[in-house]
Parts: C-alpha cells; sequence; structure tokens
C-alpha cells in the first residue's frame, strides 16, 4: 500500500448516509478508532442537504417512520446524543387529494371518526367492508409466527386474500411505494405487515427539526468527541485486500487509509463489485449478490412558494394524466398495470405523489411567509431506459399537483428537479435506488444479505444488509447490527 506512514483505524467506515454515520457514532463510542469518508462536501448521503434562496432543502428523506420510539433514536440514545436530534410527530399528518377525494389523516386515533367518514369517498360497497375490515384487522395484529410465514408472498397476494376492491388496492399499492419503492406485487407481504405493525405500535410517524441531516449530523458530531475521524470529499476508489483479509482502502485523489476492518455503507453488489472486485468472493456469493434486486429511484420537484399554501406535513395527491383512472372502479388488472408503468418509466394512468412541506414541523427552514414543496414519484433507476423522458414526467407531475392543490399555482416562485441522474450521483449507489437491497421475498428477514462478508475484515452495513423496516431506520437497524458483529468480531479474535 503506498504512503505506510498513514494511521491505523480499527475501524473505516464508507459512507455518511444514516447507516455509515449510525456506525460511525456507534463505533467511536465503543472506544474503537474509527475513519468515516464521505465522497461528497455535505455529510448524511440521502439525508443531506442544500440551500438556495434562503431555503433550507432536503436532499430527500422526510420522513422518519418511527421516529423517537425507532432504531435512529436508539442509536441516538446509545452514543449519548438523543437530545441533539427533536424528533416532531404532527397531528395533521396527511391528506390524500386528487381525483375528487380529499381524505385527512390525523395521527391521533380521535380523528379516526372523521377519517372513516370521509373514507366514504372511496366508493367501497357495504358487501366488501367484512373483508377489508379482516385486512386491516390482520394487517396489524396478525402474530408474528403467521407474518413469517407471509415472508415469501407478495403484498398483492395478501390483499387478494380478502378482497379486490380496487380503492383498496390502489391505496395498498401506493402505501407499499412508500415503504419500499417497489411494486406491490412485487414486494414481501410479511415485511410490509412487520414494518406496517411497527409503525402503529410506535404512533411517532416523524420528521426533524433543523432537516433530516440533524440526524447525521448528531451522529457524527457525537463520534466526533470519542476521536472518531472524518473526512469529506473523500472518495473510496478500492478496498484494499492484502493476502484475502481486508486492510483498508485507497482514495480518487491516491490517498489511502489502514483499517482493521473496512464498512461499506454503498450498495452491497457495488461495494463487491467495483470496490473489491469479484475475484476474492466465492462463486456462491458472487451469484447471491448479482442476483439482488434494487428499489426504484425517484424524480423530485423542489417548489418554492411566495406563501404558505398548506396545512399539513405531507400530501399524497394523485391524477390520472390519461383521464382513464377511477380509484374506486379501477380493474386489478389496471392497478397492476400502473406500477408496471412505473418501473417501465412510462407515464402511469394513476399518478402518485408524494408531498412534503418541512417548514410546518421547523419553520426555520424556510424564509419567513414562504413555502417549499418536496413533491417525489418514483421512478425507474438510471439502468431502464424510460420510455417517456424525465421532462415530459415532470410536466405530468406538476398537472397533477396544480388539479389536485390548485391553490398552490399562483404562488410559485419556482421549481427545481432532482431527476434520477443527480439522486445516483449524489448517493453513489448504482441506479440511484432508494433501498440498495429492495424488500422482496428472499431478501427479507433473515433472507437479507449477510452484513459480515466472506472476506475477513469486510462488511456491510445501510440499505444493503441485514436488518428490517423502512429506509433511515433500515439503515440504522442495520448500523446497530453490524456494530454489534463488530464487537464480536473484535473480542473473538476473528479481526486479525
Ligand atoms: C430520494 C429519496 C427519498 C427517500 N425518502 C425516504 C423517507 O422519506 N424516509 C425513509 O425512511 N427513507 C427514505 N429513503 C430511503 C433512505 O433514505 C435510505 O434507505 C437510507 O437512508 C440509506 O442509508 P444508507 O446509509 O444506506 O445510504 P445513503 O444515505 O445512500 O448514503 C450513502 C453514502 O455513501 C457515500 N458514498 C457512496 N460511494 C462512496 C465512495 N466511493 N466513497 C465515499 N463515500 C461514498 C454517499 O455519498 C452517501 O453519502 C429515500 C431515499 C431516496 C433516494
Amino acid at each position: 500500500m503506498k504512503g505506510v506512514a498513514e494511521p491505523i483505524f480499527d475501524v473505516i467506515v464508507i459512507g455518511t448516509g444514516i447507516g455509515g454515520s449510525s456506525l460511525t457514532a456507534l463505533s467511536a463510542h465503543a472506544g474503537l478508532k474509527t475513519l468515516v469518508l464521505e465522497k461528497n462536501p455535505r455529510i448524511g448521503g440521502s439525508c443531506s442537504y442544500y440551500e438556495k434562496d434562503g431555503f433550507h432543502i432536503d436532499f430527500g428523506t422526510h420522513l422518519f417512520t418511527r421516529g423517537i420510539r425507532g432504531p435512529i433514536s436508539e442509536v441516538l440514545k446509545r452514543v449519548g446524543a438523543d437530545s441533539r436530534v427533536k424528533f416532531v410527530h404532527p397531528t395533521f399528518f396527511s391528506r390524500l387529494v386528487g381525483l375528487g377525494l380529499d381524505i385527512p389523516v390525523y395521527t391521533t386515533p380521535f380523528a379516526a371518526p372523521l377519517f372513516i367518514y370521509r373514507s366514504r369517498q372511496l366508493g367501497i360497497p357495504f358487501r366488501e367492508l367484512p373483508g377489508v375490515i379482516k385486512l386491516m384487522s390482520d394487517l396489524f395484529r396478525m402474530p408474528e409466527k403467521q407474518i413469517a410465514e407471509w415472508k415469501n408472498r407478495t403484498v398483492e397476494e395478501f390483499v387478494f386474500t380478502y378482497t379486490r376492491n380496487p380503492a383498496v388496492l390502489s391505496l395498498i399499492s401506493m402505501i407499499t411505494t412508500l415503504y419500499f419503492v417497489y411494486p406491490y406485487w412485487k414486494c414481501s407481504a410479511g415485511e410490509m405487515i412487520w414494518c406496517t405493525q411497527r409503525i402503529i405500535k410506535a404512533r411517532r410517524f416523524s420528521y426533524c427539526r433543523g432537516g433530516a441531516v440533524a440526524i447525521p449530523k448528531a451522529m457524527l458530531e457525537a463520534a466526533q468527541k470519542k476521536g472518531a475521524t472524518l473526512l469529506t470529499q473523500a472518495r473510496v476508489r478500492k478496498i484494499i485486500l492484502e493476502n484475502g483479509v481486508a486492510r483498508g482502502v485507497e482514495l480518487a485523489d491516491g490517498r489511502s487509509f489502514r483499517g482493521r476492518a473496512v464498512v461499506g455503507t454503498r450498495s452491497l453488489k457495488d461495494t463487491v463489485f467495483n470496490l473489491v472486485g469479484p475475484e476474492p468472493f466465492p462463486a456462491e456469493f458472487r451469484t447471491r449478490v448479482e442476483n439482488l434486486k434494487e428499489s426504484m429511484n425517484a424524480i423530485q420537484i423542489k417548489l418554492a412558494l411566495g406563501r404558505k399554501v398548506i396545512r399539513e406535513t405531507s400530501m399524497i395527491a394523485v391524477g390520472s394524466p390519461s383521464g382513464n383512472y377511477r380509484i374506486q372502479t379501477a380493474s386489478p388488472d389496471q392497478v397492476r398495470k400502473v406500477w408496471e408503468d412505473v418501473e417501465a418509466g412510462r407515464i402511469p394512468e394513476l399518478l402518485f405523489l408524494y408531498v412534503v412541506a418541512p417548514s410546518n414541523i421547523d419553520p426555520a427552514l424556510d424564509p419567513p411567509g414562504k413555502q417549499l414543496l418536496n413533491v417525489a414519484t418514483p421512478f425507474p433507476h438510471t439502468k431502464t431506459r424510460p420510455q417517456d423522458p424525465p421532462e415530459a414526467w415532470v410536466e405530468a407531475m406538476m398537472k397533477t399537483l396544480l388539479e389536485a392543490v390548485p391553490e398552490i399555482g399562483p404562488h410559485i416562485l419556482w421549481k427545481e428537479v432532482i431527476g434520477p441522474q443527480a439522486i445516483e450521483s449524489w448517493i453513489g449507489k448504482p441506479g440511484g435506488p432508494c433501498i440498495s437491497t429492495v424488500q422482496i421475498p428472499g431478501q427479507v428477514a433473515e433472507d437479507r444479505p449477510d452484513i459480515r462478508s466472506p472476506i475477513p475484515g469486510l462488511y456491510f452495513a445501510g440499505d444493503g444488509a441485514g436488518a428490517r423496516g423502512i429506509g433511515t431506520e433500515l439503515a440504522a437497524q442495520s448500523a446497530i447490527n453490524c456494530s454489534e458483529i463488530l464487537d464480536s468480531d473484535f473480542r473473538n479474535g476473528r479481526i486479525p
């Protein structure tokens, strides 16, 4: 290795997303000499941010589904930084709007009657209610043993056990997309039920003050207090092996660092095939990694408004660009076609937008009196050539948004698009997947890729390996599991 004079670290972490920053904090807190390397000028990965015209703009992530009762908070508590992040749990959480619907979603059970009353708009016939009620009851209360039996069956199969009602299927397809950014007829029902039950039990849908970046920032500051070293603009080009053992990393600028353990939080596939190279791995492992599926990517519009227009924290806005989709009457084939189209990059008959107004949680994020909306929709990852170009999608997204919430129109100051290529390049995961090992049968629970790699000293963390949960919480839980494995491997002499 060039430059033998560099210090030797116990752990070198690649990436400062939730996975990397959680692991860095936990490992520094455990007394390990830790180095974390981030290729971008700013920390946070998909929880990062930028600024424009006085707006603090989240790069991507907004929602922390279990807030102070989830694994992110667990990391913060373990490293003594829980007081540094203020999760806010809004009561007026969301609204389903568009295509004639306007259904508010409050997080308090006291608002349930209003929700049920407004849900009449979904047009679910009386005779179908027993099936729908049973579905909801099983979704919320199914015992663990039965959830495990659903892990290799799909969300579509789960719903069809109870009902074929189009509105229910459309809603569950959207919720599954919010969780896993992947079509419901491919996602694991067991994982969807597992996540839903954790969310319901925690009752802490949250956003945090200071924007999503407040979380990795607090974790990395806690790590630095314990002596960890953080380097930004430090792109790892290669993981170095010596005699078949991971021994350090080489950066794109030629610097290199030695470490006893290296943890990749980039996508697992990319860590194996690009940062290490396939040769040192056993053939069976290579095939398994090659076949791992990633979630879809997204198109995001950052929309600056001259005044505060929406009151809720988030909104699901829907529309039908072709005018042919009715939530109340669509056939199951039509629902499925929506997500087949999304996967192919074809503008679907039902366009689904996830809209978030972060300054309704933390007013300091926007200039006084103004409001920034983040408008996102799933889009294929960059390896798929989309049938309709991103520009056509942006136009359809704006039309859908303005039809669903016309009061926005007169107040638009500017809009900025973060397309799939920009997401890929920022998070550094090929294809730009929102979840790098997506929750489909064969990739959930005990079937998730292991955190320990077949190469001594090389580990994986983040949303690519181990753990369960949604997005950021999956990544944080994976880091918790990884830090426990590292601790055990250091103690038991498995790390030379
Ligand atoms: C647009 C978008 C919106 C999302 N919204 C939500 C949401 O609302 N709620 C939710 O829970 N989840 C959401 N997710 C998913 C969630 O953000 C991720 O699953 C999770 O945060 C991933 O964390 P991570 O640490 O694994 O990786 P990332 O956050 O992707 O971080 C990876 C880091 O590694 C760095 N890196 C990559 N390659 C190198 C290299 N060679 N050298 C050095 N550094 C490198 C990157 O720059 C990046 O900082 C969203 C994802 C996206 C993309």
